[in-house]
């Protein structure tokens, strides 16, 4: 059987702000076993004149710069990349777009290829949302100064989808939610006077069937 890889292209003007931590850990074991690839498209590269300048004041004025069109425009031909291609999404990140949630990110793994274009400084030229891109997204209400942390939070929440990118125990938790765990000691004595930090007595009482119940009851799902 042909193994199904998936390609994230992120469209940014700092790729060196995040390049490191698609090289490392999870990451690193998924591209070596060929069910992921990275690739970084620089911004700069498609810059205008000698400055590679990327970048213009808002019309209307106001505070801060713009991320203008045509650089983004131009990343993504290189690429040729383009919005509604079939097995295909490419997103741009903004405050407005739609919130990131596991159910998404469960739907983007299904895909061949996800194009990120990370926008910056004040914001992106609102003709790229509406042309170039099939959808906005948000991870969150709360400004940053990027969208090069969405890329990867977006990376990471989808990857975790991909079969085999974990091992057994690890994808149990991603479809139950989070719970709660502990590990040895089974008691901290040391840590203030006069109090035990205990665990959970079920959790060391070898029945799976209550384990699982408990961990149920306590997971963020
Ligand atoms: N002044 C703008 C904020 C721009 S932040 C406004 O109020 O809308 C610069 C860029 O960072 C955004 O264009 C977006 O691409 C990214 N970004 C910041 N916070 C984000 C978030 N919570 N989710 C997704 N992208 C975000």
């Amino acid at each position: 059987m042909k193994k199904k890889k998936l390609t994230i292209q992120i469209v940014t003007a700092f790729p060196g702000l995040i390049k490191e931590y698609t090289t490392d850990s999870m990451f690193k074991r998924a591209v070596s076993a060929g069910l992921l690839e990275f690739k970084f498209i620089d911004l700069r590269k498609f810059g205008e004149g000698v400055h590679k300048k990327i970048d213009e004041r808002p019309f209307g004025g106001g505070p801060g710069m713009v991320l203008q069109f045509d650089p983004i425009w131009q990343a993504l031909k290189s690429v040729k990349t383009k919005a509604k291609t079939k097995n295909e999404k490419v997103i741009l990140f903004s405050l407005r777009g739609r919130k990131l949630t596991g159910k998404i990110a469960e739907d983007f793994s299904k895909l061949k290829k996800i194009t990120l274009v990370c926008g910056r400084y004040e914001g992106v030229d609102e003709r790229v949302a509406e042309n170039l891109v099939d959808e906005e997204i948000s991870i969150g209400d709360y400004v940053l100064s990027g969208g090069e942390l969405p890329a990867l939070v977006l990376s990471e929440a989808v990857a975790r989808f991909l079969p085999g990118f974990l091992g057994k125990q690890e994808s149990l938790e991603s479809i139950r939610g989070s719970y709660p765990a502990y590990s040895r000691p089974e008691k901290i004595i040391n840590y203030k006077k006069g109090k035990v930090l205990k665990v959970p007595e079920v959790l060391l009482s070898g029945d799976h069937k209550k384990i699982a119940e408990w961990r149920l009851k306590n997971s963020s799902l």
